[in-house]
Formats: C-alpha cells, sequence, structure tokens
C-alpha cells in the first residue's frame, strides 16, 4: 500500500501530472500501476494518428487530446516501463482480419475460402501497436496471425467481448454481401455474379456508408461503446451486450471492480476522474 502510493507519486512527476496531465497521461500512469502491481499481465496503445511508423519511434508522443496538454514520449514510457521489469515493443504485422465464418454462413450462401480471402486481403495494413507487457509474453506478439482476437486474448478482454467486436465486424460484411446481391446488375451483364466479383465488391465496399443499414449499424456499436464507459468506466475494451446487462457479476463488471478497487487503492482524485470521465480506450 505504501509502496504503491510512492509509485503513484513518483509516477504523477515523472509524467507532470499535476501541471498539465490528461486523461492519457492518467491512463497511462494506472495502466502501469496495474502493471507493476501484478493486476495485468499487458496493456496496448493503438497507433491511430500514424504516428509510430518510423526508425525513430523512440522519440515519437503519444499526443495528448487536450490543448497545451502533457505528451508523452514512447523513449521515457519505455525507461519507466524497463525500470518495472516490463518490455515496451513496438508490433507492426499485417495481421489478418477475422470474421465470425459460422455467421456469415448462416445468411449468405459463401464457402470458408471466399472468407478466408476477404480476411486476408483486408489486413490491419501494418500499423504500429506500442505493447507494455511481461518479458516472457514478448514472444506471444510475434506468433499473432489475426488482427482481434490474439491481442483481446492478450489483453485479458473477457471472450465474450472479444466475440462481440468480431461479430460487429462481421455483421458489417454480412451486409456488404446482402447488398451485393441485391444490386448486381445481372440483367445488364447478362451473367449471374462470381465469387471473384463477391470479393472484390466487399473489398471495396467494407466500411461504406452507402451499403443497406450501415449508418444503423454505426450507431448500436457507438451506442453499446458508450453504455461500456458510462457503466465500466474503469476497462480498457469496450463490453458486449451480456456484459452491460449484468453489471453487478459479468465478466466485464468482475474486471471494472478490480481496477475501481486498485484505482481507489491509489489516490482519491484519480478514482473520481477515472469514475466520471472514464479511462482512455485506445485497442
Ligand atoms: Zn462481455
Amino acid at each position: 500500500m505504501a509502496y504503491l502510493t510512492s509509485d503513484f507519486e513518483t509516477l504523477a512527476k515523472t509524467f507532470d501530472l499535476e501541471t498539465s496531465g490528461t486523461k492519457a497521461s492518467a491512463t497511462m500512469i494506472f495502466q502501469l500501476l496495474l502493471l507493476k502491481h501484478g493486476r495485468r499481465n499487458a496493456f496496448a496503445w493503438y497507433d491511430h494518428e500514424n504516428c509510430f511508423g518510423g526508425d525513430d519511434w523512440l522519440n515519437c508522443e503519444i499526443q495528448s487530446t487536450i490543448h497545451n496538454g502533457n505528451s508523452i514520449r514512447l523513449e521515457e514510457l519505455k525507461e519507466v516501463a524497463e525500470s518495472f521489469g516490463f518490455s515496451l515493443i513496438r508490433e507492426r504485422k499485417r495481421l489478418k482480419m477475422e470474421f465470425n465464418h459460422e455467421m456469415i454462413k448462416k445468411e449468405v450462401s459463401v464457402d470458408d475460402t471466399i472468407i478466408q480471402n476477404l480476411e486476408d486481403e483486408m489486413d490491419s495494413g501494418g500499423t504500429a501497436t506500442i505493447w507494455i507487457l511481461k518479458k516472457e509474453l514478448v514472444p506471444n506478439i510475434a506468433a499473432f496471425t489475426g488482427a482481434n482476437i490474439p491481442r483481446g486474448v492478450l489483453l485479458e478482454y473477457p471472450y465474450c467481448c472479444i466475440s462481440n467486436f468480431v461479430n460487429q465486424k462481421t455483421q458489417l460484411l454480412v451486409d456488404c454481401m446482402k447488398e451485393f446481391y441485391l444490386s448486381f446488375p445481372t440483367n445488364t451483364l447478362n451473367r449471374d455474379p462470381t465469387d471473384q466479383d463477391l470479393k472484390a465488391y466487399c473489398f471495396e465496399n467494407y466500411h461504406n456508408e452507402n451499403v443497406l443499414d450501415y449508418e444503423m449499424r454505426k450507431k448500436a456499436f457507438e451506442k453499446l461503446a458508450e453504455d461500456s464507459r458510462k457503466i465500466f468506466p474503469f476497462i480498457s475494451h469496450h463490453a458486449c451486450k451480456n456484459c452491460i446487462d449484468d453489471p453487478q457479476s459479468s465478466p466485464s463488471a468482475k474486471l471494472n471492480k478490480t481496477y475501481a478497487d486498485f484505482a481507489g487503492q491509489i489516490n482519491d482524485n484519480l478514482f473520481n476522474f477515472f469514475n466520471e470521465n472514464g479511462i482512455m480506450t485506445n485497442l
């Protein structure tokens, strides 16, 4: 307990939490403490702004989300992580998309090969992710092939929520496939659609707002993420509907309680800040 308080004070100084702290720096400090004090094994920061791709990535910064807020240099973050006995590494492999094959095949007549082709083509593009994790888990990252499931597992997200995320992406693909069959100009072309047509269409139009129900789906996903933030402000993932509907004893509820209790042990202000604003979710 005494160690926890002094660790927090040291990190608050290192990352200027008192003077120019932000949600990002508060979140980073909280994650470092969760790791050091055995509450988590791994934490990841996805490079949404495409900043960490170059050779000098350690000189890059996790940008503050507010004006004049403090940014965190990766070099400094790496030093702190290593002083706690953890590794900080950058991952930027092309990872394949993962879809729920059964869910697709229930609605559209396609085989696994077509779905696998789409999974391979719609890869992550090699966008960088910064990982802070136990040294012995570093080889797990090199072994990743898929973009969502192995990451979620390593980050200790509940499996129901990982599946829900994959199913959301799958739903967009199902909509896209249905749209393709509805709109394929069989009469004009005087032929039936081929698998190649289907794949080309899905590759082009996945995440296209003109696809049927796209706006409605997006709104529903955003509503779920918003509910998750309100009900479970301490977790790093977006909880699934089942977790949200059982806010006392679902897997996300338990994880949120573990992290919330830990935040309460660190510092009342930190607890209150996260309880009101939620921690930053990024991956
Ligand atoms: Zn869940």
